[in-house]
C-alpha cells in the first residue's frame, strides 16, 4: 500500500517548468533517497509533497486521499508530513523543549505535561537528553538539525520529509545525523530523503531517485542505481559525486 503518491504532478515559477510530469509512489516504511544535481527540481517536489508550493497540475494523494489544498486537507496533511530542512529553522528565542513541545501543545493541543515527557523521550533518541534547556545559539548545527528532527517527530507524523539536511553541516557533524536518520528508518518510518551522501543512499535507501532538469530520470534500488545506471544522464551525475 503507499503512503503517498503523486501524480503527474507539474510545476512553474513564471515561465521555468521546474517540475515535469513527476510520478512518484513511496510505500509504507520505505526509505526513498532523491539525487540529482542543483536545480534539478528535489527541493520543489519535496515541497509541493507538503503543499509548500501548489503545483499547477497533478495530484498528491496521501493514504489513499487526494489531497485538495483549498480545503482543509492541507492542515491534516501537515500534522502528517514532518519535515527537516537544510537550515534547521529552530526557533531561535525558544529552548529546545519549548522548540519541540510547540506544535504539539498548540496544534495537536497536547497537554503540556505530556508533550514535555515526549519531548524528553525524544531528545534522548536523538542523543541530546542533557540539551532540553538549551537555545539553539548553543548548539553545534549537527544538535541543531537532531533537534529539528526531534520536533518533527513530536507531531508523530506518519511520513518524513528531508531536504539536504547534512549540507550546511561541517563533515565531522554529518555522521551524527546520519546516524539518527538511519535509526528512524530502521524504526520502519517513511522517508524521502533529498541528500549528496551516497553512502547514506546506498546503505539507508529501499529505492533511489535520479532528477535532472524537472524530471524523475530513473529510479531503482541503490545496487542497481549506482552500480549498473541505465541513463546517460545518470551515469554523468554520478561520475561526478562519486
Ligand atoms: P534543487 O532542490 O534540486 O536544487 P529546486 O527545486 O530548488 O532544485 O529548484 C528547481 C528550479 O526551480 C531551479 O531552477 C530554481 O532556481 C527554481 N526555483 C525554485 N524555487 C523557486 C521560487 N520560489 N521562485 C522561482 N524559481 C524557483
Ligand atoms: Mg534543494
Amino acid at each position: 500500500m503507499s503512503l503517498v503518491k503523486v501524480r503527474n504532478l507539474n510545476k512553474w515559477f513564471g515561465r521555468l517548468h521546474a517540475l515535469k510530469d513527476v510520478n512518484l509512489e513511496v510505500r509504507e516504511g520505505e526509505v526513498a533517497v532523491v539525487i540529482g544535481a542543483s536545480g534539478s527540481g528535489k527541493s520543489t517536489l519535496l515541497r509541493c509533497l507538503n503543499f509548500l508550493e501548489v503545483p499547477e497540475q497533478g495530484q498528491v494523494i496521501f493514504d489513499g486521499k487526494v489531497i485538495d489544498p483549498r480545503r482543509d486537507d492541507l492542515n491534516l496533511l501537515r500534522r502528517e508530513v514532518g519535515m527537516v530542512f537544510q537550515h534547521f529553522n529552530l526557533f531561535p528565542h525558544m529552548s529546545v523543549l519549548e522548540n519541540i513541545i510547540e506544535a504539539p501543545v498548540m496544534v495537536k493541543k497536547v497537554p503540556r505535561e505530556k508533550a514535555i515527557e515526549e519531548a524528553q523521550a525524544l531528545l534522548h533518541k536523538v542523543g541530546l537528553a542533557d540539551k532540553v534547556d538549551a537555545y539553539p545559539c548553543q548548539l553545534s548545527g549537527g544538535q541543531q538539525q537532531r533537534v529539528a528532527i526531534a520536533r518533527a517527530l513530536a507531531m508523530h507524523p506518519r511520513l518524513m520529509l528531508f531536504d539536504e539536511p547534512t549540507s550546511a553541516l561541517d563533515p565531522e557533524l554529518v555522521g551524527e545525523v546520519l546516524a539518527v536518520m538511519k535509526q528512524l528508518a530502521g524504526e520502519g518510518m517513511t522517508m524521502i530523503v533529498v541528500t549528496h551522501e551516497m553512502g547514506f543512499a546506498r546503505e539507508v535507501a529501499d529505492r533511489v531517485i535520479f532528477m535532472d532538469e524537472g524530471r524523475i530520470v530513473e529510479e531503482g534500488e541503490p545496487a542497481q542505481v549506482f552500480s549498473r545506471p541505465q541513463k546517460s544522464r545518470t551515469r554523468d551525475f554520478l561520475s561526478r559525486v562519486l
